[in-house]
């Protein structure tokens, strides 16, 4: 397997001389709400990933109590700059915004988060696996794959994307029988875990699965960052099976997504031909 490290690297290196090629620099607007502090460390990279590349990156950072309308105002308001080539709001939000309304409130062709059912932007999470998988010309076709985790944003747009390659897939989620759940996972070729339990699996769980790709982003009991999945014994107990490490996995593939959607953002607003 082509290390994600390296791969993202290079992908890194093509949109910085793509970037340089624009007559302007490609814009991301993010909206952030308050001081979570998982947010402020993804908007901190999210960031210094544009900043890297040549992408401007303008943050508008909202107090905890701004009003559902004011935002809305807000949005709208970035949809009709031409200037702003894509808009993301940081999640989560705090109790009193409606998410769901916010989200449809940003115009489709700047939603680069894909949030939006009439996104044309694939959600940043399952493009970046997908296109690491299809760089290191993983077979889909014939293959069992287990998803695990169904949510709008990485399970369910990850299924779709497996089974259009051609692979049978399984999504299993909180309800799914645990027998039912471990005999899915001992048999599939490959796993993807995206549930954010800290180290629920372990290498005991799966038997022949040559990829296991761990979108897990969570807090162990010393409070260090973890995937889903215990990468303790891991090499040992499974030699010949690539698992995605966290951090520096699916989080680089994810934030080179991002780039990705907001450069292409950037090409079908300015009507510029381009193939990534
Ligand atoms: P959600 O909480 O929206 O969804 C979690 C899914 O996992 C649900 O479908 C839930 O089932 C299922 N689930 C939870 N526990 C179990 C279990 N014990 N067995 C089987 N299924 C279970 O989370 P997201 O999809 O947004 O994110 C998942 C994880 O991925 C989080 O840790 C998040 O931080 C991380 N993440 C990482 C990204 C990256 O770039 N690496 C990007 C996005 C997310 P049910 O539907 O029945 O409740």
């Amino acid at each position: 397997m082509i290390h994600i490290k390296e791969y993202v690297e290079e992908k890194e290196r093509l949109l910085t001389e793509l970037v340089n090629d624009f007559d302007e620099k490609p814009v991301l607007a993010i909206i952030q709400v308050g001081n979570n502090a998982a947010s402020n460390t993804y908007v901190k990279h999210k960031k210094s990933d544009c900043k890297k590349i040549g992408i401007e990156c303008q943050h508008h950072h909202f107090e905890e109590n701004v009003t559902q309308e004011y935002l809305e105002e807000f949005l709208i308001k970035l949809n009709d700059d031409k200037k702003v080539n894509g808009i993301i709001i940081q999640l989560p939000l705090p109790s009193h915004l409606d998410v769901k309304m916010l989200q449809a409130c940003v115009s489709p062709i700047k939603d680069v988060d894909g949030f939006r059912k009439d996104s044309p932007f694939t959600p940043c999470t399952p493009k970046g696996i997908i296109d690491w998988l299809d760089i290191n010309e993983y077979s889909f076709k014939g293959k069992n794959i287990v998803v695990v985790g169904r949510s709008e944003i990485v399970g369910k747009p990850l299924v779709n994307l497996l089974i259009d390659r051609g692979a049978t897939v399984t999504c299993c989620n909180s309800k799914t029988n645990q027998v039912t759940l471990y005999w899915h996972l001992q048999n599939a070729d490959m796993v993807i875990s995206a549930i954010g339990q800290p180290k629920y699996f372990n290498s005991d769980d799966f038997l022949k699965a040559t990829i296991v790709i761990d979108v897990g982003i969570n807090r162990d009991e010393n409070g260090k960052l973890c995937g889903d999945i215990d990468p303790e014994f891991f090499s040992e107990d499974l030699p010949m099976t690539y698992l995605t490490p966290v951090p520096g996995g699916v989080g680089r593939l994810t934030r080179v997504s991002l780039l990705e959607n907001v450069m292409v953002a950037y090409t079908i607003q300015n009507e510029i031909e381009f193939e990534f």
